[in-house]
């Protein structure tokens, strides 16, 4: 079973995700997480998309659908939460061809101007990739992850110039993928705004609704 989670860059994905994994015992994939592993232990892969990923530009298909394989392979079963793909029809069509079994496309809907505010001011954790926001949701102690104590630094591709790129990417290659499975009968929009346990609460009333 596989449930894939849409949205803008900084709509929240990978927070709501992450509470799904803690309460609803789903295995997330985030490509985007996958990818700075690969980045970080110089693996072929991580050479080849350290580029593009700094720059705020897609990486190539070929290499994200190997990534995804693999990904799947570490779920075992488990029902999937896919947070970063697809990113373009191209993709989409790829995802197709593995023959999941996809219960359903949820897309957190969220207005241009909050996206800026909430990448311009976010935070991870170099080490666990727990996510703050300077303002929202600083670190308890300055710059130190609450979670495990690693370092809280400001994410290479969230510098102002960059956000722009990741926001046109999205506009003119992922919008698509929201009309691909509207036509589907399969995409389920909902506001990303709101607290995070609100957002939480209406994610959780999808998926229960479409899980069986
Ligand atoms: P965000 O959604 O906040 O922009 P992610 O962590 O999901 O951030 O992704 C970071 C970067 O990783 C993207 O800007 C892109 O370079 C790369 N990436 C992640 N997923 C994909 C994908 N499916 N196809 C191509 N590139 C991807």
């Amino acid at each position: 079973m596989i449930f894939v989670l849409m949205g803008a860059p900084g709509a929240g994905k990978g927070s709501q995700a992450d509470r799904l994994v803690e309460e609803e015992g789903f295995f997330k994939i985030s490509t985007g997480d996958a990818l700075r592993k690969h980045i970080k232990s110089l693996t072929d892969v991580g050479k080849e998309a350290a580029g593009f990923v700094n720059e705020g530009k897609l990486v190539p298909d070929e290499t994200l659908l190997k990534v995804l394989k693999e990904e799947i392979e570490l779920a075992q079963g488990k029902p999937i939460l896919l947070d970063g793909y697809p990113r373009n029809v191209a993709q989409a069509e790829s995802l197709e061809g593995l023959n999941l079994d996809l219960k359903g496309v949820l897309h957190l809907d969220v207005d241009h101007g909050e996206l800026v505010q909430r990448l311009s001011g976010r935070r991870v954790c170099s080490n666990c990739g727990a996510t703050y926001h300077s303002k929202f949701k600083p670190t308890k102690v300055d710059g130190i992850c609450d979670r495990c104590g690693g370092a809280v630094i400001l994410r290479s591709d969230d510098a102002p110039e960059k956000v722009e790129v990741r926001l046109k990417v999205y506009e003119d290659s992922t919008k698509p993928v929201l009309d691909f499975y509207r036509s589907k009968g399969v995409l389920t929009s909902l506001s990303g705004e709101g607290t995070e346990g609100e957002i939480s609460e209406r994610i959780k009333g999808v998926i229960d609704a479409k899980r069986n």
